[in-house]
């Protein structure tokens, strides 16, 4: 699913990541643990395509080059990002935001787009599997929401466009433990053989609920 080879990158001339490997096979889960500043962020931002980095060595996504693949390309090819830190987007309907997002990758990939009856359907389903009060969705995206509203959205949204690599950015931190039961939960209940995920942690207690295949440490 995803090899990365020899991965140094370094911004402003600072040098962040200094030699990385790693391979993940489609169904595996691989934790990745280390200190803070020592680099998590900037390897999650770097596979979802942030800009700004100094990169050399090799990024393989399902065989292809990854450098060569646009930003708005790797969420249509199926790479997910939950970030450390979700953005609030004032004007922007969660409900909306979460159907345009699930459109345009169906459209990407030659499906026809969902409707909103079924799309209501579908937020409504997997909200309640998360235990995500569902006036959230109709609010603004991640406007006022709390630090666990915030991060069991970005989950709900993994749900909902059901990627191929997910890539958790710290998705514990700040949590308390139901919250971080519902995280646990939506990744495990979304496991299954073609997909990979690369869960990005602080902390050994989210590893208590998510078994990983692989820990790398940073
Ligand atoms: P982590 O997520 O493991 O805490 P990060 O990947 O966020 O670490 O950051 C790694 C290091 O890179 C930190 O020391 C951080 O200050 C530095 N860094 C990140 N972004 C920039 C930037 N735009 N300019 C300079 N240094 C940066
Ligand atoms: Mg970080």
């Amino acid at each position: 699913m995803l090899e990365i080879i020899n991965l140094k990158a370094s911004i402003n001339k600072r040098d962040i990541l200094t030699g990385l490997n790693l391979k993940i096979n489609p169904g595996e889960v691989h934790a990745i643990m280390g200190p803070n500043g020592s680099g998590k962020s900037t390897l999650a931002n770097i596979l979802s395509g942030k800009k700004g980095y100094e990169i050399t060595g090799d990024l393989k996504y399902k065989g292809e080059n990854l450098k060569d693949i646009p930003v708005e390309q790797r969420a249509q090819k199926g790479i997910f990002l939950a970030f450390q830190y979700p953005l609030e987007i004032p004007g922007v309907n969660t409900n909306n935001f979460l159907k345009t997002s699930l459109n345009t990758i169906r459209k990407a990939n030659g499906k026809k787009e969902i409707d909103t009856l079924a799309f209501l359907k579908l937020v409504k389903e997997k909200a309640n599997e998360l235990g995500i009060d569902e006036k959230i969705l109709s609010r603004q995206l991640n406007v006022g929401f709390s630090g666990g509203e915030k991060k069991k959205n970005e989950i709900l949204q993994m749900k909902i466009l059901d990627p191929n690599l997910v890539i958790l950015d710290e998705t514990d931190s700040g949590l308390d433990i139901d919250a971080l039961k519902t995280i646990a939960d939506g990744v495990n209940s979304s496991r299954s053989k073609d997909k990979s995920f690369l869960v990005i942690t602080h902390y050994q207690r989210l590893l208590d609920y998510i078994k990983p295949d692989f820990v790398h440490v940073l």
